[in-house]
Order: structure tokens, then C-alpha cells, then sequence
């Protein structure tokens, strides 16, 4: 699709791996490491490519940054089904290949999951996103991404006049991210009017029977027929008539051809790159609100690097509220102020950081290496 874009940032290294015996491909890219190790998700689909990694990467620098992590970007790609019969060979090859990257930080994302983690962890010792007993904070059953989505629309609806009790939600992806954000805006008065997965969409302008959807999606059941409602085609959930959009599921999915559709006042971006730039300009001339990904989802970023450090599950989630409140009105009075996009906003406000941690003399090497040997005797 489209090609790797390379700039001052980065990246600063992209790895292709291949091993003929088993047989899989992966890619590791490494797009910018100024502010600190790379912490980012191990992508496994079937067409994972090394374009969608390098632009994830991205993402992750402006994410950590943005959050105000001592963080880089980085992500990796497998590709292969995650329910290949020989995954776990997969996963734990992979591990080994990487070993010796150790300004890459293994975590979960798409098709990855906390025991894969612990694969990991087994081979190389450095992870993020582990199982509870092995000490990780569990941030996909804790629903860390969704309570940072709520957190951010508290902000963003405050700045357009919105209730958020009462507010009418749509998501596209009922998956880890899109079910733990619904239970979180429910908890603010929120009404699920709409959901969606691979099967269809669920409708109903009365709100939907979010326990029921809930208690499908934890059981690996049929969440659209559990959630009530009409049932209608997957495409339709960007048509229905709600006040917040939420797509939780994959990139590239609101272009320029199929923006027009879209009623919501709010876009929350829930999943990585799910609105092309032409679009979100679309959507904003239209006077819809984009809020965009690497401020909106940062959530799970900051709860793995929480636990990568150490802090406990209360603080993590103390941490997700006050940086998304803090950064979500930092950005929506910046792109105010200077009547630029949101994701302008933000960019500015990440890229600033970055930028300034680049021209900060390298330490000695000496002294890096001594640090990482006592990383690695610490634990
Ligand atoms: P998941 O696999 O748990 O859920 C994805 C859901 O999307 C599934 O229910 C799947 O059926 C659905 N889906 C896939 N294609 C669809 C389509 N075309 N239409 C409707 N539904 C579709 O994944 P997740 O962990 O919830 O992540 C979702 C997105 O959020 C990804 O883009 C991921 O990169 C991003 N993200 C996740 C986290 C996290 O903490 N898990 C953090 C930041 C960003």
C-alpha cells in the first residue's frame, strides 16, 4: 500500500526476519529511540506488512512522547495466523531473533496476547504486558485503553458542549479496546447505541444491552446478536446516527470515499491509524471533532510502562487520568489557538519533544553500558 516514509526522525532501523525452517516472516522497525527505549506492539496478523509497522512505529514515538514517557517508538510484525498450530514456536523464535535489540521492548498488540508475553519473557527477559502471575498488569482485562478513551472524552466533550451523560456512542470493533470503553462511558451516563465486529453491526436507538454484549465478548460469543437491537451490515456502524464514533478495530478504515457517511459531533480514535489524514481534514471541515489515536489510545502505552517500571495498578491508572486529561485539553486548546487540526496539535507538541531530545548530546557509552548491565542484574 504505501510506501515506508523516512524523515529526520526516523526510522532509524527496520530488521525484516525470516527463518526458512519454520517457515515466518517478521519485521521489527525502530523509528525513533531519542527519549528512551522503543516500547511497542507485537503485531501478529496474516498481512501484516512492513509499511503498516513502520507507520505504528511512528505513531508509538509521537505516543510516548506525547504522553511525556522517557519512552521511543518502536513496534514489530509477525506474519502469520495467531492461531497457527506452531504459534508458540513462532513467538518464542522471534523472541530470540530480537534478543540482541535491546532498544526494543516486546509488547501486546493485535494477535499478540499476555501469554505470548510470558513466551517471551522465558527467552529474553525483556517485556511489557505480562500475565498478572508473573507480575503484569493485565491491561487488556483491566480495560486500560478504554478507561484512557473515556478520560479523553470527558475533555472533548466538555470543549464541544457535550453531555457526556446521556451522549450517544458507536463503535466499530467490539474487541479489547471497544467493549472496555463502552463499560467506561457507561459508567458516565453514556448510552451504546451501536456496535460492530466482523459479523455485522448491532443497532438500536434505544441503546443496546451492553452486560449482555459484555458477557459475549469476555465468552468469545456472538457479540451482535447478544447486544440486541437491529442487525445490520459491518459497513453500517460509520452511518448510524450517534453523537461519539469510536473505531477500535483496524487501520485505514474512515477514508475520504467513505467519511461522508459518518453523523457523529465526535471521532475518538480508539484503534491505530483508523482514519486516513484526508479524511480526518474531511471530517473537520465538516465541524466533527477528531481526536486522534496516539493521544486518545495512550492508555495501554502508559499502563505497560507502568508496569515495565515497576508501579502498581492503582498508580497506573491514576497516571492514565491525569496525563489524558492533562494532554487532551493541551492539545484541543492548542488546535484551537492556532486553528489547526487536533492531530496538528498534537503532532507539534510530540514532534517539539522529540526533536529536543535528539539534540541532546548521546550519553558516553561507557556509562550506557554499565546502566544496562545493572538493568539486567536488578531484574
Ligand atoms: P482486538 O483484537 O481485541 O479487537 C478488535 C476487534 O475488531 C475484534 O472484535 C474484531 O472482530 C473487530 N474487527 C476487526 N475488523 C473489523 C471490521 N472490519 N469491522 C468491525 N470490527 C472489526 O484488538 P484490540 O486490542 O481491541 O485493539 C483494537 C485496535 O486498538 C487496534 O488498532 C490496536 O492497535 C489498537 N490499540 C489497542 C490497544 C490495547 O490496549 N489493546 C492500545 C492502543 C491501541
Amino acid at each position: 500500500m504505501n510506501e515506508i516514509c523516512y524523515d529526520n526522525l526516523g526510522p532509524v532501523r527496520i530488521s525484516h526476519l525470516y527463518d526458512p525452517e519454520i517457515p515466518f516472516h517478521a519485521f521489527v522497525v525502530i523509528d525513533n529511540t531519542a527519549r528512551g527505549p522503543s516500547l511497542g506492539g507485537v503485531r501478529i496478523t496474516h498481512d501484516v506488512t512492513p509499511e503498516e509497522v513502520a507507520r505504528l512505529a511512528r505513531t508509538m514515538t509521537f505516543k510516548s512522547a506525547a504522553a511525556g514517557l522517557y519512552l521511543g517508538g518502536g513496534k514489530s510484525g509477525i506474519v502469520a495466523d495467531p492461531q497457527h498450530p506452531r504459534i508458540e514456536e513462532i513467538v518464542r523464535r522471534f523472541a530470540r531473533m530480537i534478543a540482541r535489540m535491546d532498544d526494543y521492548i516486546p509488547a501486546p498488540d493485535m494477535g499478540s496476547n499476555e501469554t505470548m508475553m510470558a513466551w517471551i519473557k522465558e527467552e529474553i527477559g525483556r517485556v511489557a504486558g505480562l500475565p498478572e502471575e508473573l507480575g503484569g498488569l493485565p491491561l487488556d482485562k483491566l480495560g486500560a485503553t478504554g478507561y484512557g478513551l473515556s478520560v479523553c472524552a470527558e475533555v472533548a466533550c466538555q470543549q464541544i458542549g457535550l453531555p457526556l451523560n446521556g451522549a450517544r456512542i458507536a463503535i466499530q470493533g467490539f474487541g479489547n479496546v471497544g467493549s472496555a470503553a463502552a463499560r467506561f462511558l457507561a459508567d458516565q451516563g453514556a448510552v451504546l447505541v451501536a456496535l460492530s465486529d466482523r459479523e455485522g453491526t448491532a443497532w438500536s436507538g434505544q441503546g443496546l444491552d451492553l452486560p449482555a454484549a459484555l458477557k459475549a465478548h469476555d465468552q468469545g460469543g456472538d457479540m451482535v446478536a447478544a447486544a440486541g437491537g437491529d442487525r445490520l451490515p459491518q459497513e453500517a456502524i460509520f452511518g448510524i446516527d450517534c453523537d461519539i464514533l469510536i473505531p477500535a478495530a483496524t487501520p485505514d478504515v474512515i477514508r475520504a470515499d467513505n467519511q461522508g457517511q459518518i453523523h457523529a459531533r465526535m471521532l475518538l480514535e480508539g484503534a491505530n491509524i483508523p482514519a486516513t489524514r484526508e479524511a480526518e481534514q474531511l471530517l473537520a471541515e465538516r465541524g466533527v471533532l477528531v481526536v486522534p489515536d496516539f493521544i486518545a489510545n495512550a492508555g495501554g502505552l502508559i499502563m505497560a510502562a507502568a508496569e515495565y517500571y515497576g508501579k502498581t495498578e492503582q498508580e497506573a491508572f491514576d497516571e492514565i487520568r491525569t496525563n489524558l486529561h492533562h494532554n487532551t485539553s493541551e492539545i484541543l486548546q492548542h488546535s484551537r489557538r492556532e486553528s489547526i487540526l487536533p492531530r496538528q496539535a498534537a503532532e507539534d507538541i510530540a514532534l517539539a519533544r522529540v526533536l529536543e531530545a535528539m539534540r541532546r548530546p548521546p550519553r558516553p557509552r561507557p556509562l550506557r553500558l554499565i546502566e544496562q548491565a545493572a538493568d539486567r542484574l536488578l531484574g
